[in-house]
């Protein structure tokens, strides 16, 4: 598909649902992907925030590649020292978990922007939070000095019909209304226009961006 094809239907989308182009960001997901290659598919057209969802493969990439580098992947405590220097992380999904990050990024003397991850498909091998914990979680989560909660984010469960998980979307985004959250983070290569449709307001992309075409 390629960069700006994904961003040509990510504006269709928003004339369809009747949104702002501007309230949609793409996450450009450059896992598995060399430095070349993120520049030849996704830096060459413009300064777009870049997703890694292993601290390993991303920390060499960082140290290259000047991005809005945010983490997306599932987190280990043990490597949180390391999430900090990420933009935003996607994926805090336990309670430890966001007290840890919370904890390094007051060693290193920031802000840590973060947003929950929810597992709104009830998947036993995803990760995230159960929708029904959030109003207990959120309130914790928002109390800790060195973290900014900024929205929510979940993978939906894998469909070849991207229709079937439109009302895990839109759950999410009633949601983050509910709760008072602006970032939306919802929506991959196989599923970005149904989630913009739904209010996402960051898609994470990957496959789609690299693929040839
Ligand atoms: C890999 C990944 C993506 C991108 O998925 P594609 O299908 O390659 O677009 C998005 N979110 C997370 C959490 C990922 O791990």
């Amino acid at each position: 598909m390629g960069l700006p094809e994904v961003l040509d239907r990510i504006e269709r989308a928003c004339r369809r649902a009747g949104r702002d182009p501007r309230g949609v960001r793409l996450v450009a997901v450059t896992k598995g992907h060399s430095v070349p290659e993120i520049q030849e598919r996704v830096l060459r057209y413009g300064a777009f925030p870049l997703g890694e969802s292993r601290i390993q493969e991303a920390l060499p990439k960082l140290a290259v590649l000047a991005a809005e580098w945010h983490y997306i992947g599932p987190l280990q405590r043990n490597k949180a020292k390391f999430a900090v220097r990420f933009e935003l992380v996607h994926s805090v999904d336990s309670l430890r978990l966001a007290e840890t990050l919370a904890r390094k990024a007051c060693e290193a003397g920031k802000v840590q922007r973060v947003l929950l991850e929810l597992n709104l498909g009830r998947e036993p091998q995803k990760h995230g939070f159960l929708e029904e914990e959030l109003a207990e979680v959120l309130p914790r989560v928002r109390e800790l000095e060195g973290l900014r909660v900024e929205g929510l984010m979940t993978v939906a469960p894998y469909t070849e019909n991207s229709e079937e998980v439109r009302p895990i979307f839109a759950r999410l985004s009633r949601l983050a209304d509910a709760f008072g959250l602006a970032e939306r983070s919802m929506g991959m290569s196989g599923d970005f226009e149904v989630a913009v449709e739904e209010g996402a307001t960051l898609v994470r992309v990957g496959r789609a961006l690299f693929e040839p075409g």
